[in-house]
């Protein structure tokens, strides 16, 4: 008999008929004779929805109270599924979060899971009870509630098949699994049949929401091998796990997109210690994450420097940088939305060249301009246009032998 845990995620659970759907395949795969434990999302929309309500009556809601609002989303799903179950004639039974014995750190809206007791979860299925679990929350050590950050069901249940010494973790979604893009930005995308935690995780990162990237760092760590894969089929999905022999041999194992950046150019800051640390300073303490970062040293002993950031966050760095400027000497502080970020994945990089000229070739071709370049051990990420990103995620997915009927 196995221990499985499998996740649903909000379009899998996005209507009554969805869920009754999951609840059938929860007790087909416990009638094989496994133990089960589902994690659930909420209904496809409804994070969203919770985030708007939460606007019309705050502009600054509480993060505190942010989680206790959007928690609820998954707490709907979760007595749902678990009474679909039991109108199947079904053993089931819905833990919370906390119930499930998810403690993490006070940070609200994007708490990490400190450690994860399952004793109710154990107790449940010892019972013959499929155990239903809301994904996205926890609880802190002073009782309260918090959510894991956009996605964070997925972490849910890679924690909680660590936890418990899952045989298996498998994520269903809508998709029949990792693709080497975007299904729905490059049509002749294909599906990976295995991939390294290294090249998922860069992948995540880099625009590719198909897993959170804080739940591929989890199962990195504490070797969680799982599946990704759809929740409308039986197909086999994408196994996700530490790199193997002959991976290496793939130099490129998929292309992300992400949409929504700014850049920020600050002119002529003088080239001397201690500007670059200035500028960079006031934004962390504004909490700005800054993506990619260029310098041009110009001969007159000024630089230019640019860096990227998501779109939502040009409004918290206002006129906070042209204060800055004007402190340190520089100029002008240009801002540009409409950009985005291109990146090709794969640890064969490691031991290939010219990955970065094939790139920069193939979007020469399409007339793409380049704007900024970043490189990692096994990443090459470009910043363009954002009108030209889909053509450019087509290009470099041709270039590099991607498509589905190369
Ligand atoms: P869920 O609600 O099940 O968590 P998500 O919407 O978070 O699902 O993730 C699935 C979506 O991720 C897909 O519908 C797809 O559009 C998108 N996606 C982005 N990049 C990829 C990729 N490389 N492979 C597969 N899907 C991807
Ligand atoms: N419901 C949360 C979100 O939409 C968590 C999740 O679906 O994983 O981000
Ligand atoms: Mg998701």
């Amino acid at each position: 008999m196995a221990l499985i845990v499998q996740k649903y995620g909000g379009t899998s659970v996005g209507t009554p008929e969805r869920i009754l759907n999951v609840a059938r395949r929860l007790l087909a795969t416990q009638s094989e004779g496994n133990s089960v434990v589902a994690i659930v999302s909420a209904m496809s929309g409804v994070t969203d929805s919770l985030i708007k309500l939460a606007k019309e009556v705050s502009n600054q809601p509480t993060e505190r109270e942010m989680d206790v609002l959007l928690a609820t989303g998954e707490q709907t799903t979760m007595a749902l599924a678990a009474m679909a179950i039991q109108h199947m004639g079904g053993k089931a039974v819905s833990l919370t979060g906390a119930q499930a014995g998810i403690v993490t750190s006070g940070v609200h809206t994007k708490a990490k899971i400190s450690n994860v007791t399952p004793d109710q979860i154990q107790k449940h299925l010892s019972d013959g009870a499929i155990v239903i679990i809301a994904g996205f929350q926890g609880e802190t050590s002073d009782g309260a509630i918090t959510t894991l950050g956009r996605g964070g069901s997925d972490l849910t249940a890679i924690a909680i098949a660590s936890a418990i010494d899952a045989d298996a973790c498998q994520i269903f979604t809508d998709v029949d699994g990792v693709y080497t893009c975007d299904p729905r930005i490059v049509p002749t995308a294909k599906k990976i049949e295995a991939i390294s935690y290294d090249e998922m995780l860069e992948m995540a990162s880099s625009g590719s929401k198909v897993m959170q990237s804080r739940s591929v760092e989890f199962a990195k760590k504490f070797g969680v091998e799982f599946e990704v894969r759809s929740s409308f089929n039986n197909n086999p999905g994408t196994i996700v796990k530490e790199e193997s022999a002959g991976m290496e041999q793939v130099v490129v194992r998929g292309v992300s997109i992400e949409r929504n950046q700014a850049k920020v150019t600050v002119a002529q800051v003088p080239d001397k210690p201690g500007c670059a640390a200035r500028l960079f300073t006031a934004l962390a303490d504004a909490h700005v994450m800054v993506d990619v970062i260029v310098q041009n040293v110009s001969a007159s002993g000024s630089t230019d420097i640019s860096f990227t950031i998501n779109r939502d966050e040009l409004e918290k760095i206002g006129d906070l940088l042209d204060r800055v400027a004007l402190e340190i000497g520089a100029g002008e502080v240009r801002k540009q939305d409409g950009i985005a970020k291109l990146s090709v994945v794969g640890i064969g990089m490691r031991t290939h060249s010219g990955v970065a000229a094939k790139l920069f070739e193939a979007l020469a071709k399409g007339g793409i301009n380049i704007q900024m370049i970043s490189t990692s051990e096994i990443k090459i990420a470009v910043i363009l246009d954002e009108e030209k990103i889909a053509e450019a995620a087509k290009l470099a997915h041709t270039a590099f032998g991607l498509d589905a009927s190369a």
